[in-house]
């Protein structure tokens, strides 16, 4: 499967450009990080070039003839780094001209045949489309010039935009999502259908979230928890058992149980692991969106930096109960935040920080380093929870999830960055991030580098071998 993913900054500089409403082509150009994953291929945009009006020599309302020159410096960087390139212009219309025509195929031939001989790498690069309703199609160049084309583009933005072409219909049960249609049509349906979503963290949150997927027809679903049930989980895992804490089974696989047995036909993948797995990452880098249901920093840390590196959006969760062990409530809080690339993120909210981060790393490679610091906080100590807390805030993030592909609010998506509920003060509140973050912004469709995310815990050992 070929795959254009595209930050939601960068594609509304792209529908501004494209579409400055005067009915002529434009063209833009973008230099590309790379992720492979089994038969994915997948182009992440990095930098836009916006080619200027000025500079083209011609532009009608079916064509653009403009100075390929200009795109020599990304040519220079995607020869060094194996990055690709991608050519966007548009079709403005009027009407929808949904495909190549015998110009975009004439000037196309001659622009990939020169970029595959500076490049030179035998990897592909992409010659997308957007119409006038801001829809993007593509195709794929291989180094002979052979045509492929891509199947999925994805817009990590405050909406989140996804385009599936020609894609085999993996088969759910239409019969048992009749109520889903009727809220939300069969179009959001079949995306959600289509849809790889990755759950990190099966506990507390991650299971009434997991349960909620699941009858939504999530379509396929990727489980990461290193933990087997236990007893003191049993009062809020959904799905869990006594049985389950009893024997030992991994939460992951009590989650799978959980959906084979509803019988919708969402596919599942687990991964009884730490996140911190160049497996586990790589399958991650490879969904549609990611679900945080983890506690801590590490976990946080991580997803947002999958996030930024292979451009897909996240929510994260996180419920706070302060109690006294006695029956005294202090305060109870859940917070939702929705993260984009190239945005705030939940190191510049505050959700974390470095020292936290560093403590958990050390507690969970080196016990030893751990017990004798007196200087590294506390992590990962047992928290009170209680199961219809977690249902709420989880429910919260669901309905997160929906608003983005599906926006149903009387506000903007771009307005709301994180819901916050005060249950002690029985009330609720959204609340938007604007500065982008300084730390995460600069790894934005990065991709595939080694080591992984430039960590070298997830570097290739394969390779070094
Ligand atoms: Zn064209």
């Amino acid at each position: 499967m070929n795959k254009v993913r595209i930050a939601g900054h960068h594609y509304h500089q792209l529908k501004h450009h494209l579409l400055p409403g005067d009915g002529l082509e434009a063209v833009a150009i973008a230099l590309c990080g790379r992720s492979t994953h089994e038969n994915n291929h997948t182009l992440l945009v990095q930098e836009l070039l916006l080619v200027p009006y000025n500079v083209c020599y011609e532009r009608k309302g079916d064509y653009v003839h403009w100075p390929t020159d200009v795109i020599n410096p990304f040519l220079e960087k995607a020869a060094k780094k194996n990055l690709a390139i991608i050519k966007f212009h548009c079709h403005p219309g009027p009407g929808v001209y949904e495909q190549f025509s015998d110009l975009d195929n004439d000037s196309d031939h001659k622009l990939f045949k020169s970029i595959h001989a500076w490049v030179n790498d035998d990897l592909p690069h992409a010659s997308c489309i957007m119409l006038p309703d801001g829809r993007l199609f593509g195709r794929i160049f291989s180094h002979d010039l052979s045509i492929e084309p891509v199947h999925q583009v994805l817009v990590a933005g405050s909406d989140i935009q996804v385009w599936n072409y020609g894609l085999e219909n993996h088969l759910m049960l239409e019969d048992l999502q009749v109520r889903n249609m009727q809220a939300f049509g069969k179009k959001t349906v079949k995306l959600m259908n289509q849809l790889k979503i990755g759950v990190v963290g099966c506990s507390g949150t991650g299971s009434p979230v997991i349960e909620q997927l699941k009858r939504l027809g999530a379509g396929t679903l990727v489980f990461v928890d290193p933990d087997f049930t236990d007893t003191v989980n049993i009062n809020r895992i959904i799905c869990s058992t006594r049985k389950d804490a009893e024997q030992q089974i991994f939460k992951v696989e009590v989650m799978k149980r959980g959906v084979e047995e509803v019988g919708m036909g969402t596919k599942v993948i687990t991964f009884a692991k730490h996140i911190s797995n160049r497996d586990v990452v790589k399958e991650l880098a490879d969904c549609d969106l990611l679900i945080s249901c983890v506690d801590g920093s590490e976990g946080r840390h991580i997803l947002n930096l999958i996030s930024s590196y292979y451009l897909l959006p996240f929510i994260d969760m996180g419920v706070k109960l302060d109690a006294d062990g006695h029956g005294g409530i202090n305060n109870i809080f859940g917070t939702v935040h929705f993260v984009q690339p190239g945005g705030s993120s939940l190191l510049s909210r505050g959700q974390y920080n470095l020292d936290k981060l560093a403590a958990e790393g050390i507690k969970r490679t080196n016990e030893e380093e751990y017990a004798r610091n007196q200087y590294l906080a506390n992590v990962n100590e047992s928290h009170p929870a209680v199961i219809s807390i977690n249902m709420q805030v989880a429910a919260i993030a669901v309905n997160e999830l929906l608003a983005r592909i599906h926006p149903y609010r009387n506000i903007s998506n771009a307005d709301v960055d994180m819901v916050k509920v005060f249950f002690t003060d029985a009330t609720s509140y959204p609340e938007a991030f604007a500065d982008p973050c300084p730390f995460f912004s600069k790894l934005t469709g990065k991709g595939d580098i080694e080591p992984l995310l430039n960590n070298p815990e997830l570097s290739d050992v394969s390779a070094a071998a």
